[in-house]
């Protein structure tokens, strides 16, 4: 595109984004309290149980677990925390391979940096965003063998102990074929789930798929508590053990203070919890919502011949964050230019994490849709508008 068709397109996007938000700077995306946040966190404080006791926790858990059709919940205190007891959990243990995606936030390794694994980047789809299964088996086919004790890397012996597959801006993954693929070879799967709090595969929710999936519900997600996060799982003994290693590896007796193993203080606090409660009573509408601003955004694509990131047939995205692609990384950057100097927040997609100095001595295949997408992907701001917060009713 020439350089004034770019400025024009822009120009074009940002009054289709005020269409939707209005006037001032418009965020990425954030929080909004519509529902009855307040009233249960005074309660809350009302009660005294603020900290590492209290009944919302459990409310909560019990309430994304039925949300998202998961048998069971555990509450941390971020997304982070969930994943790093989930791969511990899921057997990951010190110089351990966990397959993942390049393009994911930085979480998702410095998780698996906390369990001392090291990850292998295979890449993405270009439609769904996310792990791409012919990208994973080929992998696997290539550098991997089976032994006694599960597959390996052939050429350093040292054992692929997982994959985290992630649901990117909230678009689910080919998360079904994933599974297939590593049950074959007998590799857990923990879904990434941070973004996909109301995203499905057919009727299925994300994170129900693998042996784990974790949550997210940081102030930029879907529905935040302030910070924390959640373990979901099909698996009671899993529930328990994450349970148990979660809240300081504590057996239970009315007064003994008896630790089994080392475990983490990654509880999500009670007050958060509460907050938890009051936003899940508006995550439908919310997605509702969300699912309008996509259309608007779909529409503007469709007119003015510009790839808007959309779910894969079969599935349910939740829209968390909304992405268009721009033809090049020059136009790219014009674009996040001209929005941001207009007060529209746009962003980039995150540098892959290959390309950081941390993961950067770590395996991985040529990455070239993750590069591609890397050098395009423009994202716009998602938050539920202003205008229909009043829609927003417990
Ligand atoms: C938000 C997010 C997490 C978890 O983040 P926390 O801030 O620790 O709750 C993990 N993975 C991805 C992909 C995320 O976007």
């Amino acid at each position: 595109m020439s350089p004034s068709a770019v400025t024009s397109l822009v120009d074009e996007l940002v009054r289709c984004v005020r269409d939707v938000y209005g006037t001032g700077p418009i965020p990425l995306h954030r929080p909004v309290f519509a529902g009855r946040e307040k009233q249960y966190l005074m309660e809350c404080i009302d009660s005294n149980f603020v900290s590492s006791v209290g009944q919302r926790v459990t409310d909560f858990e019990r309430g994304i677990a039925a949300f998202t059709g998961t048998r069971f919940g555990v509450a941390t205190v971020n997304g982070t925390a969930a994943l790093h007891a989930a791969l511990r959990l899921a057997g990951v243990a010190s110089g351990d391979l966990v397959i993942t995606q390049a393009l994911t936030f930085i979480a998702t390794c410095n998780a698996l940096a906390y369990a001392h694994a090291d990850p292998v980047f295979v890449d993405v789809d270009r439609d769904s965003l996310g792990m791409s299964p012919g990208a994973l088996e080929r992998w696997l086919d290539t550098h991997a063998e089976r032994r006694d004790a599960g597959p390996v890397e052939r050429s350093s012996g040292r054992r692929v102990a997982a994959c985290v597959p992630m649901h990117t801006f909230g678009h689910p993954c080919r998360i079904e074929a994933i599974v297939q693929i590593c049950g074959r070879w007998g590799i857990p799967v923990i879904e990434d789930a941070a973004e996909s709090l109301g995203s499905f595969v057919g009727d299925r929710h994300t994170g129900g798929f693998g042996v784990m999936g974790t949550l997210s519900f940081n102030g930029n997600k879907v529905i935040t508590t302030g910070g924390g996060g959640m373990i979901v799982t099909n698996d009671e003994s899993l529930a328990a053990r994450a349970k148990h290693l979660t809240t300081t590896a504590k057996k239970p007796h009315p007064w003994e203070f008896f630790h089994d193993e080392v475990g983490f203080n990654y509880r999500l606090p009670n007050l958060n919890a509460a907050l938890g409660c009051a936003q899940l009573e508006l995550l439908r509408p919310m997605l509702a919502i969300k699912r309008e601003v996509a259309d608007a955004y779909r529409r503007f694509c469709a007119s003015h011949g510009v790839p808007f990131v959309d779910g894969i047939a079969g599935t349910t995205s939740n829209y968390w964050l909304n992405a268009i692609l721009a033809e090049s990384r020059e136009e790219r950057d014009e674009i996040l230019r001209r929005t941001n100097e207009l007060g529209v927040m746009t962003r980039p997609a995150w540098r892959l994490m290959i390309d950081l100095p941390m993961f950067s001595h770590c395996m991985h295949d040529d990455l070239a849709n993750s590069r591609w997408l890397e050098d395009r992907i423009v994202n716009l701001p998602s938050s539920v508008p202003d205008r229909d917060i009043g829609r927003l009713r417990p």
